[in-house]
């Protein structure tokens, strides 16, 4: 950070084309967030991992020009916002941009700055791939997991409509549910709060698609749309029914079916209640290759998905909306152990790893996988991964952030 937002001069733009694909040129500018807490440790590695690929895959053809933007604490230290507009100004104009994990800070108020930035830029879809890499699990044969999580994130409960208990909005609100719309006083007692759910066709019609078009594109034969429906009819019932309308539409009619075996080219739907959902990723979780589901089912699935390979700390995810995306790492800012050397930087690399896919350099996120795989392969790893090879009798490696990303670095 050199006290002022500088354009790397050699860098282009990504373009954002009018029906909201991407051009992605051979010297893209990328903004990244260096995120709070352990953000400072695990950003870099990932920045020197990215470029290692990009160089090993195309030689001098492509380059990122990275370009730092502030944000959270580092905002903070330099006199700005925690989120400035300029940082939000910049991210809009790249189109694809990753961060570290950002903290929200206890009793200062205020929206999470993630919240502003998945606002700003309409991710809608929340996207976290789940797999297995070598890596310490809880569960017996882990590679049976690889499952894409497609988590609404524009709806449901998170927009944060809601009537505390003993207020005179509570009142209002209640009073009208009892005597216009003939709802209980069983229902609706004394000292009840309210949280509004809502959920709409727009929205999870172009959550679905992403989803669907997602499954085509990467051979994805089996989709689960997730929800509890038979409970929630006019939320999570109207988004399963949405999603199987999705799949009458013009561009996945014939692609996207509901009866007998998929063939290539292929996927199948399949309606599956949450509880079923979540209890099957524990018994069988090579069933589903994708999930599609709303913004607070798919918090607590992509959670379980995630603890099936170790936890959060081995999982990427993108926030993706029209032509917009946002990668970042699953977990939070770790600061129980910020500034020790010791977090892992594979959530916030892997992330790095989908931004290549997403960028279309397929072969460079792939050099990053194979890398990784390979350093797990021979124990190594920070404390959390070694400690963890060790609960199952097998021989570790312990190695700080940034030598675990050397490693990675050096088997690209
Ligand atoms: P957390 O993920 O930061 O930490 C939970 C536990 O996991 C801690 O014991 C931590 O040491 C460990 N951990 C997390 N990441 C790790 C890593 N990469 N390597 C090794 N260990 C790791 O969750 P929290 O404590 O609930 O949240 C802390 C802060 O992070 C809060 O301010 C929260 O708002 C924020 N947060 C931000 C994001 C985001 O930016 N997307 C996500 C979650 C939480």
């Amino acid at each position: 950070w050199k006290g002022k937002v500088e354009i790397p001069s050699e860098g282009s733009f990504i373009k954002l084309n009018p029906d909201k694909t991407i051009t992605v040129p051979d010297n893209p500018i990328i903004p990244f967030i260096m995120g709070d807490g352990i953000g400072f440790e695990i950003t870099p590695e990932m920045i020197k991992v990215v470029n290692a690929a990009v160089e090993k895959v195309y030689g001098n053809s492509k380059k990122i020009y990275w370009l730092e933007v502030l944000a959270g604490d580092k905002a903070e230290e330099n006199g700005l916002n925690r989120m400035p507009q300029e940082t939000l100004d910049l991210l809009k104009q790249s189109i694809v941009s990753i961060k570290g994990p950002l903290g929200t800070p206890v009793g200062k108020g205020g929206k999470s700055l993630n919240a502003i930035l998945r606002q700003s830029m309409d991710f809608y879809s929340a996207i976290r791939p789940v797999f297995y890499m070598g890596q310490p699990s809880p569960i017996p044969n882990p590679e049976r997991v690889n499952v894409t999580v497609f988590r609404e994130n524009s709806d449901d409960v998170y927009m944060a409509i809601e009537y505390m208990p003993k207020t005179e909005e509570v009142k209002k609100v209640k009073e009208f549910f009892i005597n216009q719309m003939g709802v209980s006083e069983y229902a609706l007692p004394e000292d009840v709060g309210i949280t509004v759910k809502p959920m709409s066709e727009y929205k999870t019609k172009r959550h679905v698609r992403k989803a669907f078009r997602y499954a085509l594109e990467n051979g994805k034969k089996h989709i689960a749309v997730v929800g509890k429906g038979n409970i929630m009819k006019a939320t999570e019932g109207a988004f399963i029914n949405w999603a199987f309308e999705v799949a009458q539409e013009d561009e996945f009619k014939g692609k996207i079916i509901t009866e007998g075996e998929p063939q290539e080219g292929q996927a199948k739907i399949y309606k599956v209640i949450t509880d079923q959902m979540l209890m099957q990723l524990v018994l069988k979780p090579e069933y589903y290759d994708v999930i599609i589901t709303q913004n607070l089912n798919g918090d607590y699935i992509s959670d379980l998905a995630s603890a099936l390979v170790g936890g959060p700390g081995f999982v990427p995810s993108g926030n993706i909306g029209d032509g917009y995306a946002l990668f970042e790492s699953t977990h939070g800012t770790a600061n129980d152990i910020a500034g020790k050397g010791i977090a892992n930087p594979l959530s916030i690399i892997l992330s790095g790893a989908m931004m290549l896919e997403y960028l279309g350099w397929k072969d460079a996120s792939n050099v990053i996988y194979k890398a990784v795989k390979q350093v797990i392969s021979e124990g190594k790893g920070t404390p959390d991964i070694a400690n963890g090879f060790r609960k199952l009798g097998k021989q570790a490696v312990e190695l700080s952030t940034q030598a675990f990303g050397d490693e990675i670095v050096k088997a690209i």
